[in-house]
């Protein structure tokens, strides 16, 4: 195949750093909308987002279960944050992607639309091949492994030839059961979930060779 491996990204706290802290604005967000829908106090809401969290991986999933919730209401009440204020760009990411051998796409449980909007603010949009977000994944989150196999066959590519660049753990599992090349961004320890682990997203091309020499993203050699 000429189209090369496939490079797949989380977005946040993996393309840019948990010190830049959209993350936390829009968990914030999302602690208000349960709080105000639910009507209930932040200890209550705070217990009731753990539980859905458990049970669906998501709190959209279990708001949109038990409370009948819209989830494109949702997705614009948790994303509706000033990112281009938060979020810098990153030049050192753009040299990155750019010298990867094959395609990049983002794989997030956010909202396309908010994707879209936090790879501008780092000046990266011309550099991805692919947004794949919630509502690709019909609001079945990371880590269930259905959107995981869908974004494979949506890309045409096995799960060999792919790379998948993520910062929580468990989003790691679902990923290296199918045979994906797992990279733990500020991770912990190598061995299972994780093939790899790398400190910062833009040290990826240091650990890319065990990628590429294994036997990995074999297709689209000569
Ligand atoms: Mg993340």
């Amino acid at each position: 195949m000429a189209s090369g491996p496939l490079f797949v990204f989380d977005l946040d706290n993996t393309l840019y750093p948990p010190h830049v802290h959209l993350w936390k604005v829009v968990d914030t967000r999302i602690e208000r909308y349960v709080q105000e829908r639910l009507d209930v106090d932040p200890l209550t809401a705070g217990r009731v987002r753990k539980d859905f969290l458990r049970e669906y991986g998501t709190t959209l999933q279990g708001l949109m279960h038990h409370h009948g919730v819209s989830p494109d209401e949702y997705l614009e009440f948790v994303h509706d944050v000033p990112i281009s204020e938060i979020v810098p760009p990153r030049p050192e990411l753009s040299g990155m992607l750019s010298s990867l051998p094959g395609r990049s796409v983002v794989f997030t449980n956010g909202s396309e639309s908010y994707a879209r909007r936090v790879l501008s603010a780092l000046g990266v949009s011309d550099l991805m091949d692919g947004i794949y977000g919630i509502e690709f994944m019909e609001y079945v989150a990371k880590p269930s492994p259905y959107p995981y196999g869908k974004l494979l066959r949506a890309n045409g590519v096995n799960a060999e030839d792919s790379l998948f660049c993520e910062d929580l753990r468990e989003n790691l599992f679902p990923a290296r059961e199918l045979g994906m090349f797992t990279v733990w961004v500020g991770g912990g320890e190598e061995g299972f979930p994780a093939h790899a682990v790398i400190e910062d997203v833009c040290d990826l091309p240091r650990i890319l060779p065990r990628f590429l020499d294994n036997g990995n993203g074999i297709a689209w050699k000569d």
